[in-house]
């Protein structure tokens, strides 16, 4: 105990923490070092998608680490051959970039973009048409992707070449594509860190219709919505689109660091020799775990996500104290009548964790939370939101 005041005098001070030392866990349940229980609904913002310390996904990843850690990319590791390979059967995608983390995952879908339109229209195609309220990262550049100026401000000059038009207004994004030299769109299905939000059907299907019109490559960010979150593996499968490239990171180590990158028949071939590369990427361990992960992620399995999504939205829609509840899936936005501090505070004190996206409480639990445990969670969500 007490490593709280050692981490605020030694960390950068950039997360507004709760006084909450985590020590250990198992499944959907965390222990603090004072020995108190509580329900996990964030799961570490959607990255443990089977939970805490959980068996398969610990065998999987010890078996690596017993044979090898790291290999650096000059030479082939199985795992990430295979976890690839499992990933383009399941979505008909054709290439995948291994990458550490979401912002990294879509800083390779960015060049991907320039590349694809430097090689066909030439390099001053090089704008790429974001929506206001998104998330893609904290780097530079997909700082400069994400349209929320509140992230923006103190960091200029920002990557150019981007510009934000508005979800779910499709003349927004024609005009943005009629008035710049673009060489893509790129939407979350589901705005996650913007407040839960998921696209209209017709917007997302529009901005597919955009982007062959024009030659464009449609990339979706399924960081925060891929590997099973909305109850299918990625979330543009609920959408019947097909995007040119698609990025994914969070749950798909199960906990360990590991983005990825996906190209279609489009964009396959446009990353070449030297075009890019990371030291960390396609790391075995990480590999290992997140194959054990997509493994289990069978149709039987997100059906079952689904259910407990319904029985989420279902049983908090007409509840006390909440005004609405949006998302998809295990991904859940809501919006109660009180300060969302109060009610994540009170969450807390009952033993249930929660996540905020803006004014909302959001809800990320893993996947396989067992049904008596989600419902004891919602039951104290509930009570809180009805003070
Ligand atoms: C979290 C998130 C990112 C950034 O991922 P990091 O792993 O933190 O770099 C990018 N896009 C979306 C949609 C996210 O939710």
């Amino acid at each position: 105990m007490g490593f709280i005041d050692i981490d605020k005098q030694y960390v950068a001070n950039t997360y507004a923490r709760f006084p909450i030392e985590i020590v250990n866990g198992k499944g959907s349940l965390l222990y603090s070092a004072d020995g108190k229980e509580y329900i996990d609904m964030g799961s570490g913002i959607g990255v443990t998608a089977f939970g805490i310390s959980d068996d398969i996904w610990k065998d999987a990843v010890i078996a690596q680490l017993n044979k090898v850690q790291h290999t650096s990319n000059l030479y082939y590791t199985e795992p990430c051959a295979n976890l690839a390979k499992m990933l383009c059967e399941r979505t008909g995608m054709k290439k995948v970039f291994f990458a550490n983390s979401g912002a990294e995952a879509n800083e390779c879908a960015i060049k991907v973009a320039r590349k694809y339109a430097a090689d066909k229209k030439g390099q001053d195609y090089n704008v790429i048409i974001t929506l206001k309220n998104s998330f893609h990262g904290r780097t530079l550049t997909t700082l400069a992707a994400t349209g929320q100026d509140k992230f923006h401000e103190l960091f200029q000059p920002l990557t150019g070449g981007f510009v934000h038009a508005t979800a779910n207004d499709l003349g927004s994004v024609e005009k943005a594509v009629k008035e710049n030299k673009a060489c893509a769109v790129m939407i979350e299905c589901v705005q996650g860190e913007g407040g839960v939000i998921g696209l209209d059907k017709e917007f997302v299907q529009g901005v597919e219709k955009i982007c062959k019109d024009n030659d464009l490559v449609f990339i979706v960010d399924e960081v925060q919505t891929g590997n099973g979150r909305t109850g299918a593996l990625y979330a543009y499968m609920n959408y019947g689109v097909k995007p040119d490239v698609v990025s994914t990171a969070k749950g798909l180590g199960g906990g360990l660091p590991i983005g990825l990158c996906m190209m279609n028949e489009k964009t396959q071939s446009v990353l070449g020799f030297g075009d890019h590369g990371s030291t960390f990427g396609g790391n075995p361990v990480c590999a290992a775990g997140a194959i054990s992960i997509v493994e289990r992620l069978t149709d039987e399995f997100l059906n079952e996500v689904k259910v407990k999504g319904e029985y989420v939205f279902n049983t908090l829609k007409n509840a006390k104290g909440i005004e609405s509840v949006s998302g998809m899936g295990l991904m859940v936005g809501i919006k109660t009548t009180r300060p969302v501090k109060e009610v994540l505070s009170e969450c807390i004190e009952n033993g249930v964790l929660c996540l905020t996206a803006k004014d909302k409480l959001r809800l990320l639990p893993a996947l396989n939370i067992p049904m008596e445990m989600l419902k004891k969670a919602v039951e104290v969500i509930m009570v809180a939101a009805a003070k």
